[in-house]
């Protein structure tokens, strides 16, 4: 099947951004395996947020394929990179199948490219990737419609990577609100399991992990990983009381979990926007479960919340 003028936007959207994702994995894992990581730090002093040849690479042709197949797209991507010529880049022409052949929802239906903004992730949990906790890390492209996180993508290119061959590596999931989530299976988890950062823990983070009681907490790399975990139903919830996470860190993970019937809010109980001038940092931090999201939401103590401005107005 190939997607024609007839295809919805956000079908063929979701349904290149699965092959351009998928591709963004192969480069990533190539990388790895030339040892050509030629890491350089971008946090400033002090500061380690590593930036790889792999997050360079990967954005290069996330956002070259993009934009050769839908002209005038607005695409957010979290490295700066120096323009290259578009010739010199790598573009994907792919399609996904399975995303061709899926009733689009109704109200996505006629949706304008001017309301788009699609915010990418090329490797999300670098730190993980240059530490060899492969699994932890995932490509991710979120569509916003009107600021709001409608579809997503987050290929994960070292799934099962120590089980099998290099050709049956790497999975890719995604999933459009009022349609559903595709690529995982959820099995339902009886403790209170929090995953939490392990490489920007903070004690206020800590803290408020604490005052919700969990049973088992999952000190793991990448928002998207986390993500996945409550996907799975391997982790009840995503535990982030404080800045530093951004935009194209939640999109794509929180457009699939609400997809599903999860939540992704601040610790204030609001969405985050995602319209092309939105500030980059979360910084209201991020709750985010499969179930019982107000459970969690209820339990952030008040001092902690009230360090983390939130960035919509209350209702
Ligand atoms: P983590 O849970 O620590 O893996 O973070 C999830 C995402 O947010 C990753 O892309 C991190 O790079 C980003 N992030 C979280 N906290 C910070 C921070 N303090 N500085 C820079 N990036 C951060
Ligand atoms: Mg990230
Ligand atoms: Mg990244």
């Amino acid at each position: 099947m190939a997607a024609s003028s007839a295809t919805p936007l956000i079908v063929r959207l979701v349904s290149a951004s699965v092959a351009i994702a998928n591709r963004a994995g192969s480069i990533i894992r190539k990388i790895m395996k030339d040892g050509s990581l030629n890491i350089v730090q971008k946090g400033g002093e002090g500061i380690f947020d590593p930036q790889t040849e792999a997050d360079r690479r990967a954005q290069h042709c996330i956002v070259a394929s993009l934009v050769t197949r839908f002209p005038g797209i607005t695409v957010i991507g979290e490295e700066e990179l120096e323009k290259e010529r578009i010739e010199d880049r790598q573009v994907e022409m792919g399609e996904s199948e399975e995303v061709l052949g899926v009733q689009c929802p109704s109200q996505y239906q006629d949706i304008d490219l001017k309301d788009v903004v699609v915010w990418v992730d090329p490797v999300d949990g670098t730190t993980e990737y240059t530490q060899g906790f492969l699994d932890h890390v995932t490509v991710l492209i979120g569509v916003a419609v009107k600021g709001i996180a409608v579809a997503g993508v987050i290929h994960q290119p070292y799934f099962n990577y120590k089980e099998k061959p290099v050709i049956e590596q790497g999975r890719t999931m995604w999933g459009i609100l009022g349609l559903g989530g595709f690529g995982f299976e959820h099995k339902d988890l009886p403790q209170r399991v929090i995953t939490t950062t392990r490489s920007h823990l903070t004690e206020d983070v800590q803290k408020t992990i604490d005052a919700m009681k969990p049973d088992e907490i999952l000190r793991v790399g990448g928002a998207g990983h986390k993500v996945i975990l409550l996907l799975e139903g391997r982790a009840s919830a995503y535990i982030f009381a404080s800045r530093g996470c951004k935009k194209w860190d939640t999109c794509a993970p929180e457009a699939i979990l609400h997809a599903v019937g999860g939540k992704l809010t601040d610790c204030h109980n609001h969405s985050y926007q995602y319209h092309k001038d939105v500030e980059h940092q979360n910084t209201g931090g991020v709750i985010a479960a499969f179930n019982n999201h107000q459970f969690y939401i209820e339990r952030v103590p008040e001092s902690i919340r009230d360090k983390l401005p939130t960035q919509v107005p209350s209702e």
